[in-house]
């Protein structure tokens, strides 16, 4: 019969495909197996939740070298019998998305966020053109490549009926020489699962405001998001705390938007929010009409009279 594989070197993530895997095979009738390479707690905690699981012992390979990880998914592919791969749409699983479909001669779609029925045939949604629409798009092929994105799928929860198996692969020298190992300077935030967020954009002229806003979503018991270019351009706050098509697809309860003008590729990242509340000098900004409440107003007045209104 044929089948989903599902691969992801990030635990959290892999959990999130086999939920995907799930609603996949519902409609397909496809079999679910998993693969983790050289990660025999991974291999564990996928079998916990009802997964076949299929471990891959790999010395000496690097996850970080996708060509070679690509090598041993397509012999897991071949072996197992899979014509469906589901793969985490982050930054390493997008290059590894490419590589395998080419491989494997695939269909291959990135950034997916759901599915749906259409015409007879699975269907999945992505954002199209910059992130100004959502298209639904299928793959008719007989192989597939999805990459899912983080967050679109709940993890799967722990079920009977998992197991693991050793499976055999050929590894080949990477050419990647690992160097060094360090601990990425992260923000320990994670703005995806904040249920308020108050959003800083280019309307914050100054630097020296930013403290204020931190206040506010301090008070308000949220988290402090941006726009791209203040993470990027300005470097006022860290790239994880961006919201839009570059950065994190965010539904919080609440989103407080403070000078953001409202770009397509912003608002892709913040749409799905349920209450949107902007502060615009400008009453025609985009981000308005998106809004549910606007304040027209100076961030300047609004933002400290905001803070000891709520404090
Ligand atoms: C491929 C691509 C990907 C991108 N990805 C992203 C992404 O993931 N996330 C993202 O955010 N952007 C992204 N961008 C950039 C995006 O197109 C916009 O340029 C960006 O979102 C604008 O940020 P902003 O709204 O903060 O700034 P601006 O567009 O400069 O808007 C500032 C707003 O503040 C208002 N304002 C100014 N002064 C005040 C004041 N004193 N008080 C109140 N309001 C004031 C203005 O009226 C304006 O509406 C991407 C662009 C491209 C091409």
């Amino acid at each position: 019969m044929a089948g989903i594989l599902v691969y992801s070197d990030k635990t959290a993530l892999a959990l999130e495909l086999l939920s995907a895997a799930a609603a996949i095979a519902v409609r397909e009738g496809l079999e679910i197996k998993a693969v983790s390479i050289n990660n025999a707690a991974q291999a564990g905690e996928l079998a916990a939740r009802g997964a076949e699981t299929y471990q891959i012992s790999a010395p000496g390979l690097l996850v970080a070298d996708t060509a070679a990880v690509a090598f041993c998914l397509k012999q897991a592919v071949d072996k197992l019998g899979a014509d469906t791969v589901l793969l985490s749409s982050d930054r390493r699983g997008k290059e590894l998305a490419g590589r395998l479909a080419q491989m494997l001669d695939a269909g291959c779609l990135t950034d997916v966020k759901g599915l749906e029925a259409a015409g007879g045939r699975t269907g999945f949604v992505r954002n199209a053109l910059g992130g100004a629409t959502v298209a639904v798009q299928v793959l008719k092929g007989p192989r597939r490549v999805l990459a899912v994105s983080p967050g679109a799928f709940s993890p799967q929860e722990p079920k009977a009926g998992g197991s693991i198996k050793e499976l055999e692969v050929e590894t080949k020298p990477s050419g990647i020489k690992l160097v060094e190992t360090r601990e990425k300077a992260a923000d320990t935030v994670d703005i995806a699962s904040a249920r308020t967020l108050v959003v800083v954009g280019q309307g914050l002229e100054d630097k020296a405001d930013l403290p204020a806003a931190e206040k506010l979503a301090a008070v308000l018991g949220g988290e402090v998001a941006c726009s791209k270019p203040v993470a990027t351009d300005k470097k006022w706050l860290p790239e994880e705390r961006v919201i839009g098509l570059s950065g994190k697809i965010c539904k919080p309860d609440l989103a407080l938007i403070l000078g953001v003008s409202g770009q397509v590729q912003f608002t892709v990242g913040i749409r799905e929010a349920k209450t949107i509340v902007s502060i615009n000098s400008d009453p025609n900004a985009y981000m308005n009409q998106m809004a549910d409440y606007v304040l027209v107003a100076d961030l300047k007045d609004a933002l400290p009279d905001l803070v000891r209104a709520l404090e």
